[in-house]
Order: C-alpha cells, then structure tokens, then sequence
C-alpha cells in the first residue's frame, strides 16, 4: 500500500510513534500534532491533514528552488536511474560530466566539480583540501581555516568547528582545532557606532584575526556571501573589497560557502557574484537540485586543482577522500534538469526582481510596525529582524517569532525564523520562496504578516515579555 492512500489520522500516528524529527523538542507533540507534509505543487504544499500552505520557506530550509511538483526533474532521475544509477565516483558517470560543465559556464573562474551529497560534507571535503594543500606545500603551515560569527557552515563535527552559531554548537565541543572565529558584519548590529566606514571597519575584524594567529598559519577563510540562518545579514559596502584585498596579501585561500546563496537564490547566479568576489573553493547543496535529490559538490579553481596534480616525483599528491553517494546519479541527473528549468524559464531574474518587490514592501511594514527593527537580503533572501526596543534593539523573546510563524501557518503561509542566539541575532523572520513566485504570492504573504503583526499589536504582554 502507498503512503498517500493511508488515512491521515494514521500517518500521524506513525509519525508520531516512531520518526524523531529534526530541530525539535518533542515533548511539544504531547500536545499537538506533528506535522506531517504529504504533497507540494508549484509554490504550495499539503500537510497530512488536507490544509494547504503557500511555502515561503522553499521546504523549511530554503532549497526547493524551482518550486514543488516538477515532473521534468522526476522524469530525468528515472530516465537516469534505469539507464545506470550508480557507479563510484573514482570513475566519472555521463550526467555528472555533463552537470559539471553546464554549472562551470555560469562561474567564470571555477574550473573543477567534485561531487558529494549534503552542504555539511562539501564544507568538509573543501577543509580537507585546504588542509592537504597545507601539508603538500606548506609543509604543514597555513593549516587553520577561518569562519565568521553567525555562519552556517554545516551539522558534522568539523563543519561545525566552523560555525559561529552558538545555538547550534552549545552541546557538542570539544571541536576540532584550527577552526578560529572572527566576527561579523552586520551594520544594524554596528560593534563600531554609527559609522560611515563600516564595510572596512568590519573587515578589519578579519586581518586583526590573521595577524593574531600568524599568517603562516592561515589557509582559507569561509563565508557565506550573504548569512542565511545565522540572521539574514549582508555584507555592508566596501566589506568584500576590504576582505579581497586582505587575502591576497595574507595568502590565505577564499571560500564561499553558497549552500544557500547559490543557484538563483539571491538574484545573481551565486551570491558571491554581486560582489566581484574571485573564490578558490566554492560550495553548493540545496538549490542545486531543488532537493529533488542529495546533491552537492565542490567547486575549484584550476590552480587549486593542480596543487593534486603529481609531478612525477610525488603520485601521492593526488585527494585522498571518496564517498559513496557522490556516484549517485540521481543527484546530476536532477541538478542537470533543475538547471535547465531556471534557465528557461528565467527564475534567476525573477529571484532579483521579486526580491526588489517583497524587500520594498517589507519596507513598508518596517514603518507601521516598531516590533520591526530591520529588514535586509537580497533576492528571494529575505530577513525580518525582530526587536523589543527601537533605541537599544533588544531582541524579542524567541517566543514571539515561533508565535508570528505559528500564526502564519494558521493563516496558510509558512515562513522561517532564525533560532535563538544568546547575543544578539535573535528571531529574524525568514522569507525565502521558491523562484517561481508571482506578484500575487508576494502580496498574500505580505498581507498574512501585516495582518499578523496587527494582531500581535494587540497583545502587548507578548512583544514586552523578553
Ligand atoms: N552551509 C550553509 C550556508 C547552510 O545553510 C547549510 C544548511 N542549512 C549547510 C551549509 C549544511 O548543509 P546540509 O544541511 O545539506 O549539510
């Protein structure tokens, strides 16, 4: 029998009884139901028990670009799988060959795809080249890679060694060594004071950093172009300029992590694209196949992929890392398909142009409501910061974003939140839709939050409870 034909009331149940979900406190289902999602269409999705959902979370955590339901995507992995759906990846697959040329077209630049399955173990495969590059030529200098205060860079133990987000690092240290911090730079949470030079400022951060660990000992930076989960914050004017400029003359290798900012999702091809940055190592998961299936891969420049090439002296020189779903084909298949549809059908531009079009809106809610201290992204990025005081900014207590996404859904639009930090970016609202998405679908989830920040108005005790 399949899933969908059983009543929901048992597919609830069995949710209940056996599936430990993700992120969750489960004592909170003693009380309600979990939910279940059983379909999605374009921009909507169905839960077990028939409501539906306008999704402006792109599946909860911003990865179905091109939007649910897509046969072309689930013709092209069956197509796929029948015809040849596995074979290691020491050995190359004809849609992996494929994907990767068609990706490269879109970064000038990059020049080589090494194929893995989530964003987390891409992080992972990208340290440990910059590690075995450390070794090869370094002689075992230039090891520590840095990350920056509230980004994501993945779940696994050494991706979250280079993570910034204390919420979500809080249980399982100790973490590996030669992951070292440095902070971020979101203007609205401005360490420096109302300055005109902010971007610098902020990038200073990072060579203070360098020079304090010594720059023989530093090999890469990893970013996100803009944060994602760690609060929706971009980069300030003249911050990548500064940054650039401080790696060249450190030496020290760039890594964008565009797990989330990749693939249309911001407006440009990649994140990093609205701001001139030159990347050695580029990471992409999520979007890159919409989800419809684990995808991931990392991208290099040809000079870093040489640093593997042997001369005939030195044949060990070559990556010594293999995963066994990276020779999934299911995945390239996918990505090739998921490609061609944001080609088509011009989801890159829309992303940009919608995003103008929410971001101005958003605006204008900024202005009616003080609970509202910022609203920032790019794209279909988009980040509603939360606040309790407009003089100090003082976040609100988390409990009024999980109410405001609560209240969503109620009215049938889910939207993200960021979870709690212990310092300061605390609940940012999340809006991050599929590509595809129309003026109208703007205006319904623009209207659900107006009409949900007007109901909050009225229970004052909620907003002042912090
Ligand atoms: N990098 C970023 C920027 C992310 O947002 C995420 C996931 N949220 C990851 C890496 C890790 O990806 P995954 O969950 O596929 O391991």
């Amino acid at each position: 029998m399949g899933i969908m034909a059983l009543p929901a009331s048992e597919i609830i149940e069995k949710d209940r009884n056996h599936v430990w979900h993700h992120l969750s406190q489960h004592s909170v289902l003693k009380h309600q139901d979990p939910l279940v999602m059983v379909k999605g269409v374009g921009s909507r999705v169905w839960d077990a028990k028939g409501n539906s959902y306008l999704d402006a979370s792109s599946g909860g955590v911003w990865c179905v670009n091109v939007g649910y339901g897509r046969t072309e995507i689930a013709d092209a992995i069956r197509d796929q799988v029948l015809k040849l759906n596995f074979f290691a990846s020491t050995a190359g697959t004809a849609p992996a060959a494929e994907f990767a040329e068609k990706l490269l077209e879109k970064m000038p630049g990059m020049s080589r795809v090494y194929y893995a399955s989530s964003g987390s173990e891409a992080n992972e495969k990208a340290f440990k080249i910059v590690r075995q590059i450390a070794q090869q030529k370094h002689g075992g200098k230039k090891h520590k890679i840095l990350y920056r205060d509230r980004d994501y860079h993945g779940t696994t133990i050494a991706a979250l060694s280079a993570t910034g987000q204390e919420e979500r690092r809080m249980h399982y240290g100790p973490f590996v060594p030669g992951f070292v911090e440095f902070p971020h730079c979101c203007e609205y949470r401005s360490q420096f004071g109302d300055v005109s030079n902010y971007g610098v400022l902020a990038a200073n951060e990072l060579e203070k950093v360098i020079l304090r660990e010594g720059p023989d000992t530093v090999g890469a930076v990893v970013f996100e172009s803009i944060t994602a989960g760690g609060g929706v914050i971009t980069p300030p004017e003249g911050y990548w300029p500064a940054v650039m400029e401080i790696c060249k003359k450190y030496n020290v290798l760039i890594h964008m992590d565009e797990v989330v900012c990749g693939m249309g999702r911001t407006g440009k091809w990649f994140g990093y694209q609205h701001y001139g940055i030159k990347p050695d190592i580029v990471t992409l998961a999520k979007g890159i196949a919409s989800s419809y299936a684990p995808i991931s891969c990392v991208v290099t420049t040809e000079a870093l992929f040489d640093e593997f090439i042997a001369d005939s002296s030195d044949r060990a020189a070559y990556f010594r890392d293999v995963s066994t779903y990276a020779g999934c084909t299911a995945g390239p298949a996918a990505a090739l398909a998921n490609l061609q549809i944001l080609e088509r059908e011009n989801l890159v531009n829309n992303s940009a142009q919608m995003g103008d079009y929410l971001l101005k809106q958003l605006v204008t809610l900024k202005d009616k409501y003080s609970v509202i201290g910022d609203v920032r992204g790019k794209g279909l990025l988009l980040g509603i910061e939360l606040i309790s005081d407009s003089k100090t900014k003082k976040p609100v207590a988390e409990e009024v974003a999980i109410k405001i996404a609560g209240m969503c859904m109620k009215k049938g639009l889910i939207i993200g939140r960021t979870n709690r930090s212990f310092t300061h970016f605390n609940n940012t609202l999340c809006l991050c839709p599929v590509l595809t998405l129309t003026q109208k679908e703007a205006d319904f989830i623009v209207a659900t939050l107006d009409a949900v920040f007007r109901e909050l108005l009225e229970s004052v005790d909620l907003l002042s409870s912090t």
